[in-house]
């Protein structure tokens, strides 16, 4: 596989999170085709809904607001595209601000949120020649936390390219990747799907060729 081949795949913003979050997921809605929507993707596509409306375009405290900004990065290295929740523009300076249902507990974000965040912010600054900031706004509590993305700038980019090279690698084999260990499954909404308890069970066929091996043997 070439590196030029990897880099032709356009990636969705979006799809960055699912990977992260859990990459038997993510092939399974990139590559399947699969989908599932549960309680959690509900609310959470309700708290978008509402974010998502092109018509609010406003100017609130000084700020300019604009919701439902598309916004990509054609860099050979990114090739990314997405729409922003929301960008405000202060005097010359852009914040994103990423809207979720819900806090995490104990914890201000979840890595996964954040390099998605990231991610918005590689186009953001790219369209718009700026160096934006990062918040994350969470409907539960109805506050605003900011994102450590400029003080991390090069881990994070780094992360990012090695993370849409898998996903390329992955999308070029059409291939799924394997369930990790130590998968998180509370609230997937994939779990019918997948039956990950299955899934970690040995292979049938490994367990014949492990007979049969057994039985030449004797
Ligand atoms: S159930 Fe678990 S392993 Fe399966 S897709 Fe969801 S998070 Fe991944």
């Amino acid at each position: 596989m070439t590196l030029q081949l990897t880099e032709e795949r356009e990636i969705s913003i979006r799809s960055i999170q699912h990977f992260l979050y859990c990459p038997h997921r993510w092939g399974l809605i990139e590559i399947d085709r699969a989908w599932e929507e549960n309680f959690f993707v509900t609310k959470a596509n309700q708290v978008h809904n509402r974010v998502h409306d092109s018509k609010q375009r406003y100017t609130s405290k000084n700020r300019k607001i604009y919701t439902s900004v598309p916004v990509y990065n054609d860099l050979a290295e990114y090739n990314l595209y997405g729409v922003t929740d929301c960008i405000e523009k202060i005097g010359e300076d852009y914040c994103i601000v990423e809207y979720k249902p819900t806090k995490p507990k104990e914890r201000t974000y979840n890595f996964d949120d954040l390099m998605q965040v990231f991610a918005q912010k590689i186009c953001v600054d790219y369209v718009f020649s700026c160096d934006c900031i990062a918040e994350i706004y969470y409907a539960d509590v109805k506050r605003r936390f900011p994102l450590p993305l400029k003080e991390n700038h090069l881990e994070y980019d780094k992360l990012l390219k090695e993370t849409l090279n898998k996903m390329r690698e992955y999308l070029i084999k059409g291939e799924i990747p394997e369930i990790q260990k130590n998968q998180k499954c509370n609230g997937c909404s994939m779990k019918d799907l997948c039956m990950p308890q299955l899934k970690k069970m040995p292979k049938v066929r490994n367990q014949i060729e492990t007979i049969n091996r057994k039985s030449e043997e004797e």
